[in-house]
C-alpha cells in the first residue's frame, strides 16, 4: 500500500510498538550471560559492560541484521521513486482526468465524485504497487527469516488492508477535498485539524475493530508474567484489569508489544513471540517500556505531532502544486488544486515532503521511545533484562550505528544506545539491583 495517506497512518500505528525478532542463538545467550557475570564480579563499570554486551553479538548473525536494516534505508528511496512512476503513469495522457470525468458523469455531488475517484485511485495505485509490496513485505521478510506466513495467508492480510484503505482513505480524502473547495489555499490549516481527528478516530477503533481482523487477542492468562506486569503498573499508579496477548507468530518471528487505543479502548498488548522466547526479566523490561508510553500519553503526543508535521506538508503541496502542473502537466487535464484528478500529483508532492522529513518523523518517534525506555528502566528495575532484549531486537535493527546514522534513520534508539542507557541506570542504582546481581 503505497498510498501516502495509508503510509502515514500505518506509521502512526506502528510507531508505538517495540518490534523485534527473537531467537538469540544459544552461543549468544551464553556469551551475554558470561558478560553479565563477569561484570557482576568486579566493581561495576557501565561502559565496559556495554561493550561486553555488544561484543556478544557478532559474526554472520550480526552481518545479516545489519544488511536487513541498511537495505531498509534504500527501500525508503526506492519506494519514493516507485511512487513517482505510479503517479506519472496515472497522470500522463490525461488518464486521471478521464477517471474524474467518469466520476462526474455518474454523480452530481462533488463529495461522492471524490469518494469514487479516491477509491479508483487507491485500487489502481495498489495494483501497480503490488510487485513492490510482494518484494518488500513478503519476499524480503522471508529472505531474512522474519516472516512465517505462506503467500496465501500474506495475500489474505493484504486484501483486508486493501479493503480498509478503500473505505477509510477514500472518505478521508473526500473530506480533505471538501475542505479545499471551501477554504481554498488556506485549507492546509483545517486539513491538519481534520487529520488529527481522523488519526485519533483510527487509534480509538484500532484495538476493537482493526487489530482483531489480523490477529487473535486474548487476556493474558494468570501467572507470574501477568502478576509481574500488573504489579509493576500498580507501582506506577495504573490499574489494569487485563493485559492482552496476540498471536503475532502467525505472521512473523519478531518480538513485539504495544500500546494501542485511545481513552476507553487504550490497552497494553504483548505478542506470543515475546511471551515464548524471553525471560520474565526481559518481558518486564519490555512491558515497563510500554507502560511508559501508556503513562506518558504518547498516543496523543504522536497524533498532535504527526498532524502538525502533515499540516506543513499540506502547505507545501499547496505551494508546489501549481508550479508542478505548469511545468509538466500540459497533457494532464488538471484544472487546479481543488480538482480531484490532481490527487496523484498531490500524493507525490506529499511523499516528497515526507521523504525529506524522514529524519524529523524518526526523531519525533525516537524521542518518545527514549522517554519510554527511561520510564521502563525505573518501572521494571531490570537493566540486564532490558540489555538482553535490546540485543534480541538487534536481530533486525542495526546494533551499533554511527551517531549521525542513528539520528537520521532510526525511529527507535539503537541497541548500543539502549544497552548503554540500561548500564548507566544500573550503575546509578547499584544498591537496588545488587541483590539480584549476586
Ligand atoms: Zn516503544
Amino acid at each position: 500500500m503505497t498510498s501516502v495517506f495509508m503510509r502515514v497512518f500505518l506509521t502512526a500505528l506502528l510507531a508505538l510498538s517495540v518490534v523485534g525478532l527473537a531467537a538469540v542463538t544459544p552461543e549468544a545467550s551464553f556469551a551475554q550471560e558470561a558478560a553479565a557475570q563477569e561484570a557482576a564480579s568486579q566493581p561495576f563499570d557501565p561502559d565496559a559492560t556495554t561493550e561486553a554486551y555488544l561484543a556478544s553479538l557478532s559474526g554472520p548473525e550480526k552481518e545479516k541484521s545489519d544488511a536487513y536494516f541498511e537495505g531498509g534505508y534504500w527501500l525508503i528511496l526506492w519506494g519514493f521513486l516507485y511512487g513517482i512512476v505510479v503517479a506519472w503513469l496515472l497522470l500522463r495522457n490525461g488518464f486521471s482526468a478521464r477517471i474524474r470525468d467518469w466520476c462526474e458523469a455518474h454523480s452530481k455531488r462533488p463529495f461522492l465524485q471524490t469518494v469514487f475517484y479516491s477509491a479508483a485511485y487507491i485500487a489502481l495505485s495498489s495494483v501497480m504497487s503490488f510487485p513492490w509490496a510482494i518484494y518488500t513485505s513478503f519476499y524480503r521478510e522471508h529472505q531474512y527469516d522474519l516472516a512465517t506466513q505462506d503467500f496465501s495467508a500474506w495475500f489474505g492480510d493484504q486484501a483486508i488492508g486493501f479493503i480498509m484503505a478503500i473505505i477509510g482513505a477514500s472518505l478521508f480524502i473526500a473530506v480533505l477535498y471538501a475542505v479545499i473547495r471551501k477554504a481554498g489555499t488556506k485549507w492546509w490549516m483545517w486539513g491538519a485539524g481534520i487529520t488529527a481527528g481522523f488519526i485519533a478516530l483510527l487509534m480509538l477503533i484500532t484495538p476493537v475493530f482493526i487489530n482483531p481482523l489480523f490477529n487473535t487477542y486474548t487476556p493474558l492468562e494468570a501467572g507470574p508474567v501477568k502478576n509481574a506486569i500488573l504489579a509493576m503498573a500498580k507501582d506506577q499508579g495504573v490499574e489494569f484489569d487485563d493485559v492482552y496477548m496476540f498471536d503475532a507468530s502467525a505472521q512473523s518471528t519478531r518480538i513485539s508489544a504495544n500500546v494501542s487505543g485511545l481513552g476507553a479502548t487504550k490497552r497494553i498488548s504483548l505478542n506470543d513471540n515475546l511471551m515464548n522466547q524471553s525471560t520474565v526479566a526481559e518481558i518486564k523490561a519490555v512491558m515497563g517500556h510500554e507502560l511508559g508510553h501508556y503513562v506518558l500519553g504518547h498516543v496523543l503526543v504522536m497524533v498532535a505531532m504527526f498532524s502538525a508535521i502533515l499540516g506543513l506538508g499540506y502547505l507545501f503541496v499547496t505551494l508546489a502544486f501549481g508550479w508542478a502542473t505548469k511545468r509538466w502537466g500540459a497533457t494532464w487535464g488538471i484544472k487546479g488544486i481543488d480538482d480531484i484528478a490532481g490527487l496523484p500529483l498531490a500524493s507525490v508532492l506529499l511523499s516528497a515532503y515526507m521523504f525529506v522529513m524522514t529524519p524529523v518523523f524518526n526523531t519525533v518517534i525516537r524521542v518518545n521511545e527514549s522517554q519510554a525506555d527511561a520510564f521502563g528502566l525505573d518501572a521494571a528495575k531490570e537493566p540486564d533484562g532490558f540489555a538482553t532484549i535490546a540485543l534480541k531486537l538487534a536481530k533486525y535493527r542495526k546494533l551499533d550505528p554511527t551517531p549521525l546514522e542513528e539520528f537520521l534513520l532510526f525511529d527507535h534508539p539503537s541497541g548500543r544506545t539502549r544497552v548503554q542507557m540500561a548500564m548507566d541506570w544500573k550503575a546509578a542504582h547499584q544498591d537496588e539491583t545488587k541483590s539480584e546481581a549476586e
